[in-house]
């Protein structure tokens, strides 16, 4: 009897005992999750080639068998309602946003792009734009923008977290997630600040779980305490965007109390280093020996022929190695003139000078922190630091030859992340807190910060960006990659005019250092022209109409803006995704992406790899299961076009495709020769590691290997990294590092003294135009320093009075767990989180209905009274809100109906004098000031809807979307339903 009608006879619907109709084959395959961007290792058990659950690989070394909630929830991902099946032409007539689609087969696809973008290639390839969300791809997606000749790429980075990267990068050459972070086994004080649930998900929990058991002291410093901070001794709350002020006053506390690392900060740091007094063109910059064979004079990567004060010769040395052989004491202060009469100081004079007024009540003020509770934890930091320092029985030398018998060990750790970052203040803060870490001699140290491989990089690191138009030419590669890191103002991408080349403006005057890209300020420019107008505008996998924008409406409506021709602004949108976001309805074309379950993928050193702090790891992820319907997985439609248009590195020299697929190409594409993608199972026979051959069975030993590769340093290279001669020769030669030169930690910034001097016209070079020289003069500043984010000069602050931030929640990853059948059980819909009091003299009521106004927007959403927040900051998880219909969810799901999203009160610009604009983005690096924003709260009127505010137009179902229709499990009680 078919089980339908069981529920209609006494008859039991199952037997529990009754014998399974035939022996089910079940399998078990390994992978790497993708639920969120941690990458663990996870086993994925099948039976008859259907999934049927997912747990942790414990062989797996980041994670070791432990899975979160996501992961496990990755089977729900698979069979969601809102996959994407076959490629999508919008219909000629219909309107962008309408969601109105043809299907097409691929080969008609491919016909459409390959004639596009050959056309463009051929006339004018900035006119392609290829930006991509959280992928974890971008050594292909970069090579693929560069090979085309565009300079108009990016990923994520500029409205994630790239004050963090570079903030960190530019003072100590690695940053916290992928690149370093907090050495838990070791530390004895762990202090979390900016950070609820993070990219570093489960080994952070794993470690934090040991690290408390073993006795460590854990203090959250944030606005609100959620996620980690559930399980710290003490949460101290702090107002949104003023951490830089709280770490300014903790180095005044230290220095003032002598809780200092001097022996480290005259070694290993450019404390000791002379900067000059004088006005001038070397205003600012460090001394430096004129005789050329000690190297070229300083431009922020070559720092070795600085100088130093000797306080007990009383004279000036070369820094390295005269200043530091035995006998000589480099003085960190005072004031001292060269033989030419040459004013200068020791840059860790001027970071005290910096300092001294940040007192802990200027701070108090700021921040909200207590005086006597930053004196306090000031002192908890530096005595932990020096005084319960320890030595690992670890010998190792270092770059100029002093060989040290033991490691020493500095038992306090620091994680940071986007609480940090995205406030438009974010890049100093950073440096501040890098400050911070260095001078409690912190860094690459057991109990400290650790680097991750192929990290630390060169102080600045060896990337130039583009940076000149005459590198843009027809059907040529450009010859360097669209991102890097500058280290002055020569290194820009601007034109003669000194106005921006990269649609997003990145790597201009407005935000010179923006390693990242600025996706954020993609679509406001293009819709505008600005520089130039595009052609194609290619989104990999973020959903730019929705929870990746700020100001989320206006960008709506910019991606159907029309010019006077009736012609769009952005002529061409092309959308890959795996589901039906909100965005895919603004496309022209949509190419149905893969789930990570269904294709190949690498995290290589390349790129993103997965490294932990004992040596370099990368991983991949293989098929578990075929690809639903006609998906195709990006890659591999960025191998299939780079093919058909005869990119260099993709075809023959007899003009043949080189490469037949992605998997073929991971194998075969060498950037040097012996350096490719992955390091394991390299050379002919898979018997080398790091480098070697290509390997033809490289993916079936990562498949037999849990999809992991692991290599551990030997002991001695695996602290100290920035100053430790094996591990840097090491680097080198593995081709991790171009050079293998010390990576000096900078206190102080010359490189940032490049574009204030260019701003305050000293130097003969490249200047900002005039509208963004007194910018580039306050915000280049070679020290860290705070000031209050830049919307507070656009806001009314006493009628705005609230900050309002969003968390991420640790059920969902950004948007892509709302079409999760078993996460929506946790999240459907979000709330602001206030604090009673604030909200009862509101008069608003626990679960009543709100409105939160800021000077650009305002929302209507449920409030949820909180005391786990400090009363002058509201939030929200991020992303839950949804568009009705998108996603594939049911009409009138609470995601639509009583989900919320905060972007809509976040402006996308801020004004400038003289009637300008200019993203509302940190001045130096371009990252998004997401959580800037200033608001108020009032009650709902009683007769108004009690649905969330603002809606937008149900979204339609896309042809061959899944749908809700079908029924996505197979299997009832242990079999297969008939
Ligand atoms: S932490 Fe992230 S990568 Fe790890 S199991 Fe959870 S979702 Fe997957």
């Amino acid at each position: 009897m078919p089980a339908m009608w069981k529920l209609f006879t006494r008859e039991p619907i199952h037997d529990p005992l009754a014998p399974p109709a035939t022996e089910p084959v079940t399998e078990i395959k390994t992978t790497t999750c993708y639920m969120c961007a941690c990458r663990c290792g996870i086993r994925v058990h099948l039976r008859d080639g259907e999934l049927r659950y997912i747990d942790g690989n414990p062989a797996h070394p980041l994670n070791k068998g432990v899975i979160c909630a996501k992961g496990a929830a990755g089977i729900m991902k698979q069979v969601s309602p809102a996959r994407l099946t076959q490629p999508l032409l919008r219909k000629a007539g219909s309107e962008r946003g309408a969601g109105e689609f043809e299907p097409i087969s691929w080969e008609r696809t491919f016909e459409i792009l390959g004639e596009r973008l050959a056309k463009i290639r051929s006339t004018d390839p900035k006119k392609f734009a290829l930006f991509t969300g959280r992928d974890q791809m971008q050594a292909l997606t970069g090579l693929f923008a560069r090979q085309f000749g565009t300079p108009n790429y990016a990923a994520h980075g500029g409205f994630c977290s790239v004050n963090m990267a570079t903030g960190m990068i530019y003072t100590i050459g690695g940053s916290f997630w992928e690149f370093g972070g907090p050495d838990l086994e070791r530390a004895r004080l762990f202090v979390m600040i900016g950070t609820a649930e993070d990219h570093h998900s489960n080994p952070m929990k794993m470690a934090l779980g040991k690290f408390k058991r073993a006795g460590g002291r854990f203090i959250s410093i944030n606005p609100v305490r959620t996620g980690y901070s559930a399980i710290a001794d003490e949460w101290i709350p702090i107002k949104p965007g003023t951490d830089g002020a709280l770490f300014m006053a903790l180095l005044h506390e230290l220095i003032a109390s002598d809780l200092i690392d001097h022996a480290f900060l005259k070694r290993f740091t450019n404390a000791p280093q002379l900067v000059v007094l004088d006005e001038g063109e070397r205003e600012g910059l460090f001394a430096f020996d004129p005789d050329p064979a000690k190297g070229p004079p300083g431009d922020g990567r070559h720092p070795h022929n600085k100088l130093i004060w000797d306080a007990a010769g009383g004279r000036v040395l070369n820094a390295y190695p005269e200043g530091i052989a035995d006998g000589c004491d480099p003085a960190l202060e005072g004031h001292y003139q060269l033989d030419d009469g040459t004013r200068v100081a020791p840059s860790f004079q001027l970071l005290r000078d910096r300092v001294a007024p940040c007192t802990p009540e200027w701070a108090a003020a700021i921040t909200g922190i207590p005086p006597e509770r930053i004196k306090k934890l000031a002192q908890e930091l530096g005595d932990t630091a020096l005084k319960q320092a320890f030595e690992l029985p670890i010998a190792w030398t270092d770059a100029w030859g002093k060989r040290w018998p033991t490691t020493q060990g500095r038992p306090v750790a620091f994680h940071a992340m986007r609480g940090l970052a995205a406030h438009s203040n974010g890049f100093q803060t950073v440096r501040a807190l890098a400050v911070l870490m260095s001078v409690l001699g912190t860094i690459d140290a057991p109990g400290g910060f650790r680097h991750k491989a192929p990290y630390p990089r060169h102080i600045v690191p060896n990337y130039r960006a583009f940076n000149d138009p005459s590198m843009i030419k027809p059907n040529t590669p450009l010859n360097s990659a669209p991102l890097g890191f500058p280290a002055n103002p020569d290194e820009l991408a601007i034109d003669a005019d000194g106005a921006p080349m990269r649609i997003d403006h990145a790597f201009s005057w407005e935000y010179p250092l923006s390693a990242h890209g600025l996706m954020h300020t993609v679509i406001t420019n293009a819709s505008r022209g600005d520089p130039y107008r595009l052609d194609t505008l290619m989104i990999f996998m973020a959903n730019m109409a929705w929870n990746s924008t700020m100001n989320t409406m206006a960008v709506r409506e910019m991606l159907n803006r029309k010019d006077d021709k009736g012609e769009y602004m952005i002529p061409f949108l092309v959308v890959c995704d795996a589901f039906q976001s909100e965005t895919v309805a603004f496309a022209d074309l949509v190419l149905p992406d893969t789930t990570y379950l269904e294709r190949h993928d690498v995290m290589s050193m390349l790129d993103r790899p997965i490294s932990e702090f004992d040596g370099p790891i990368d991983a991949v992820r293989v098929p578990i299961v075929p690809p639903l319907g006609e998906c195709k997985p990006f890659q591999e439609v960025l191998i299939e076009l780079a093919s058909r248009l005869k990119f260099p590195a993709f075809t023959t020299p007899q003009g043949e495709r080189k490469f037949k697929d992605y998997p073929d190409f991971i194998v075969n594409f060498e950037l040097t020769p012996g350096e490719g993608y992955l390091m394991g199972w390299r050379g002919a026979n898979g018997d080398q590691h790091l480098n070697g051959a290509p390997n033809p069975k490289q993916w079936e030993m990562y498949a037999k290997n849990d999809c992991v590769f692991q290599y551990h340093m030997p002991e001695e290279m695996r602290y100290k990294r920035n100053w430790n001669r094996a591990y840097l020769d090491f680097a080198k030669a593995h081709r991790w590092r171009q050079r293998n030169d010390p990576i000096q930690l900078a206190l102080y910034s010359d490189a940032l003294q490049t574009f204030r001097l260019a701003a305050l016209g000293k130097t003969r070079g490249r200047k900002p135009p005039e509208h963004l020289r007194q910018r580039i003069a306050t915000y280049f500043d070679p020290l860290p320093f705070w000031y209050p984010p830049l919307e507070e000069d656009a806001t009314d602050c006493v009628a705005f009075p609230l900050n309002a931030i969003t968390q991420r929640p640790m059920a969902m990853y950004h948007s892509w767990d709302s079409q999760n059948a078993w996460l929506r059980q946790i999240h459907s819909h979000n709330y602001l989180q206030v604090n009673p009091k604030v909200a009862q003299a509101a008069g608003i009521a626990d679960g009543g209905w709100c409105w939160v106004e800021s000077a650009w927007g305002k929302v209507r959403c449920m409030v949820r009274y909180s005391e786990a927040v400090e009363p002058g900051t509201v939030w929200t998880w991020n992303a839950i809100g949804k568009a009705d219909g998108a996603w594939q969810l049911a009409p009138g799901a609470d995601e639509a109906r009583k989900g919320f999203l905060l972007n809509h009160l976040i402006t996308d610009e801020l004004p400038q004098p003289g009637g300008r604009s200019i993203s509302n983005s940190d001045p130096v690096t371009g990252q998004a000031g997401w959580y800037d924003v200033r608001v108020r709260i009032r009650p709902a009127e009683p007769e108004e809807d009690e649905v969330s505010s603002p809606q937008v137009a149900t979204v339609g179902a896309m042809p061959g979307v899944r749908g809700r229709g079908e029924a996505p499990l197979t299997y009832f009680a242990g079999r297969k339903r008939p």
